[in-house]
């Protein structure tokens, strides 16, 4: 739709030979969250890897800014304004709070004075990893290494932020936490794709909701939708997927 960030048109993808995900749209808008739920190997982490240029779209579009990026090389697309936090692969445990945001700044090739700006503005969003920016990384409690990793993705001002499964392994009340974060990016005008197997977190942020099943779409629409628990739970309790081609 017109004025979208991204917008993803029938898209199949997958690794090699394999297909995981089939004619797989869905758009983001400033300002909203749009939530990718579906069970364990519904294809969402695949979804996310392939709009981030890390898996060759086989047939459709991924449109970024009215823009075809489709073929584009997964890191031109950082400096497009694409932030992305992967599931597992937030930070580096061993290195301080400082030397990971560092590390992120490194890659964006900026000015001495524009780094320690972003810098401020992460530190400025989160006071504690402020507080914290000299301690390891692995000694954060699981909801500040969560905010790490989004204050990183965050160092490049994206117009979209993709989220993996920011609530895995993160007690229930540190998940709401980020979730809280989440939002706020989203009223100050982010587009966000958050990917979530945690339902009913994503659902109490979520503006609009895609459902994917076998690689499948099964259902676009509002997170207010009547009828969408329904259509939720007939996804996540469908028989095992037997196979792909
Ligand atoms: P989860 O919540 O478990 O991460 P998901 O919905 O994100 O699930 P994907 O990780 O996208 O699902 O996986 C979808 C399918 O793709 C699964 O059948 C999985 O086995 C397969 N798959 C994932 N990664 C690879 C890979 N590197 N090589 C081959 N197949 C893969």
């Amino acid at each position: 739709m017109a004025g979208d960030v991204l917008e993803v048109r029938s898209v199949t993808s997958g690794y090699g030979d394999l297909t995981v995900i089939r004619e797989v749209s869905l758009s983001v808008a400033p300002g909203q969250i749009t939530a990718v739920l579906g069970r364990n190997g519904a294809g969402k982490t695949t979804t996310l890897k392939t709009i981030a240029g890390l898996l060759p779209v086989n047939h459709g579009e991924v449109i970024f800014d009215g823009q075809t990026i489709t073929k584009s090389p997964a890191h031109s697309r950082r400096g497009m304004g694409f932030g992305y936090v992967q599931e597992n692969k937030r930070i580096f445990k061993s290195r301080t709070v400082e030397e990971n945001l560092v590390l992120g700044l490194y890659r964006l090739g900026l000015a001495r004075q524009e780094e320690q700006h972003r810098l401020d503005e992460v530190y400025e969003r989160f006071p504690i990893l402020a507080e914290r920016r000299r301690q390891t990384a692995g000694y954060l409690s699981g909801g500040q290494q969560q905010m790490l990793a989004i204050g990183q993705a965050l160092l490049n001002r994206p117009r979209l932020l993709m989220l993996d499964e920011p609530s895995t392994g993160l007690a229930p009340s540190i998940v709401s936490e980020v979730m809280q974060t989440v939002q706020r990016l989203r009223d100050e005008g982010l587009a966000v794709l958050l990917i979530e197997q945690a339902v009913e977190a994503a659902l109490r942020v979520a503006d609009s909701v895609v459902v994917l099943d076998v690689g499948r779409v099964v259902h676009t629409g509002s997170s207010s939708d009547e009828g969408l628990r329904a259509i939720i739970q007939d996804a996540y309790m469908a028989s095992p997927p037997s196979g792909r081609s």
